[in-house]
């Protein structure tokens, strides 16, 4: 039987479990918010076109609007300055076979739940390899935080001085870029920086680092705990939205049963 054929009668037998790792495109879902000195994003709308009535008797549809960084959604290189010239840098331009591919989770949620400014270090890293293997080249890296069980304000975490949620250290993303060479690195929360990453050196070094390489961000997915650490397929198909810098998506993982 060739591959795909497998790969078919695998999901048929319910072998292969499609997890969803998206949040649903809701008015409520929170966005992130910047200083009000900067443009800021909007949140999911929907207007309703018609409804099987006097607008289109035997139709329904909406018409919907909202930021390319809203929900569950895709940062592309051109995101951020250190990309805004890395070849194919916007979603329209990415090579499609880089939405699919390994997927390794990295358990952080023990730590969070004791530190909602933890960062995740190259140690925390290595000391997950040394139980699970190497990050193989290409694969997606998932930080798992338990942060999308979180809702309403408690999602975003703002105080005084900020917002306060996980991420990694510059450190890390430079050892998974230069040491792993990963497609990507995705979390639970509203960014793939901490909620304090402007006080980190680059400022925001997960947007710095990925996309002055060419890599991409993965943002509010759910279900992570779901995963198992190694052996899933991930599926992170962006919109192709031209020179687009990012887009909401459903965000899937292939595991096995
Ligand atoms: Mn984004």
């Amino acid at each position: 039987m060739s591959t795909l054929a497998n790969l078919a009668s695998a999901l048929a037998a319910g072998r292969i479990e499609v997890i969803d790792l998206t949040h649903t495109l809701d008015p409520d879902f929170p966005v992130i918010i910047l200083p009000p000195e900067f443009g800021q994003c909007a949140r999911f709308r929907m207007e309703e076109v018609s409804a099987y009535d006097h607008r289109g008797p035997a139709w329904k549809w909406n018409n919907i609007s909202m930021s390319e960084h809203t929900g569950t959604h895709f940062d592309a290189p051109s995101h951020w300055i250190s990309g805004r010239d890395v070849p194919l840098g916007s979603v329209d331009e990415i090579p499609a076979e880089n939405f699919v591919g390994p997927v390794c989770v990295i358990d952080c949620s023990a730590e969070t739940a004791q530190d909602e400014d933890f960062l995740m270090t190259p140690a925390h890293i290595e000391a997950w390899e040394a139980k699970h293997g190497p990050i193989p080249a290409g694969a997606w890296v998932l930080m798992r935080t338990d942060w999308s069980k979180r809702s309403g304000a408690a999602y975003l975490n703002m105080a005084q001085d900020g917002p306060h949620s996980p991420g990694p250290s510059a450190e890390a993303i430079r050892f998974l870029i230069d040491a792993r060479d990963i497609t990507g690195f995705g979390t639970e929360c509203v960014g793939t920086d901490a909620g304090q990453g402007m006080h980190l050196s680059p400022p925001y070094p997960a947007h710095f680092i990925l996309h002055g390489a060419g890599k991409y961000g993965l943002q509010c997915l759910a279900n992570l705990d779901r995963l198992p650490p190694t052996g899933a397929v991930l599926i992170a198909a962006p919109l192709k939205i031209k020179n687009g810098t990012g887009s909401p998506l459903r965000v899937l993982a292939m595991v096995e049963t």
